[in-house]
């Protein structure tokens, strides 16, 4: 699969500026620049030393050179990529994130094509910074543990046109087809609403059972079903324009297969495959996507 990986590049002061302030820019120029060991950013839980800024500018790169690959070719691209991102606010990171490469990728998308962007997050933690930043074009949607880190997206939201969709799921877990089947029906309803020209995933797998981080008990093979998903709602609303950009995800041989499993998903168009039960999904958690639908009506 390596044969067709593309090079990262750096983000520039400009593209990491379309998400994140100049002050706090700079204070993570301040705060990393000579520093001869590791310590924490005075925002937030994220450890970092001098190498720290020249790796999160090409992590931030690396997820706009992967969705334009993916503007240019019509095929989903997946961004391999560290640190995360979508924790990162933007005046400050936290979280282990010191730049929100998802949300970069998607303004570069906008200054360069215009449009509308929808972020799909379906890491075990809600996106708090993603959120943070939707608006003027920026769609955001997440599934997410609650009660779990950083404690926020408990509430469904709009903002006028650009919507912004949050369903917890219960922390003490969730079963493999009940979560694929809550994405299915969730990318149905959103991508209708939001009408996407890309769409940028923030691909976090410390969902499966087994992470020492997460760990929503969600079986390793549900990325396939995740990828069909997303990349058929892609190819239905946007000409197949994703990019998978990663976030968390903490077992090395979980996250491994699942980014394969993302990968070979989206050499070929998903064949039809039956669609998860929607019976799976745990009663609480049918009760929120009917509050989204409301939403929406
Ligand atoms: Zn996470």
């Amino acid at each position: 699969m390596l044969d067709r990986a593309l090079p990262a590049r750096d983000a520039s002061d400009e593209e990491i500026a379309r998400v994140h302030t100049p002050r706090y820019l700079e204070l993570v120029k301040r705060e990393i620049g000579g520093l001869d060991g590791p310590r924490y950013l005075s925002t937030g839980d994220v450890v970092v030393d001098a190498s720290s800024l020249a790796v999160a500018r090409r992590a931030a790169g690396g997820a706009i050179v992967a969705i334009e690959a993916a503007v240019e070719t019509g095929e989903a691209t997946f961004a391999l990529v560290r640190p995360p991102g979508h924790h990162a606010e933007s005046r400050r990171g936290m979280g282990f994130c010191l730049f929100n490469n998802a949300a970069i990728a998607a303004r570069a998308y906008q200054a360069r094509h215009g449009g509308r962007v929808l972020v799909v997050d379906f890491d075990y933690h809600h996106g708090n910074g993603t959120q943070d930043v939707a608006g003027e074009g920026l769609s955001y949607v997440s599934t997410h543990a609650s009660p779990a880190y950083p404690g926020t997206g408990s509430e469904l939201a709009t903002l006028g046109r650009d919507a912004i969709v949050n369903v917890p799921l219960p922390a003490s877990g969730i079963a493999t087809e009940g979560f694929v089947a809550v994405w299915e029906r969730l990318l149905r309803d959103v991508v209708a609403y939001v009408r996407p020209d890309a769409i940028v995933a923030s691909a976090g797998f410390d969902y499966v059972a087994g992470d020492p981080v997460g760990d929503l008990g969600v079986d390793v093979g549900a990325a396939t079903a995740l990828a069909r998903a997303i990349n058929e709602a892609a190819f239905d609303a946007c000409g197949g324009r994703v990019a998978y950009v990663l976030e968390g995800g903490y077992d090395i041989d979980a996250l491994t297969a699942s980014v394969e499993q993302i990968v070979r998903a989206s050499d070929a168009r998903a064949s039809a495959e039956r669609a998860a039960d929607e019976a799976a999904i745990p009663r609480v958690v049918r009760e929120r996507l009917a509050r989204v639908d409301d939403l929406f009506a």
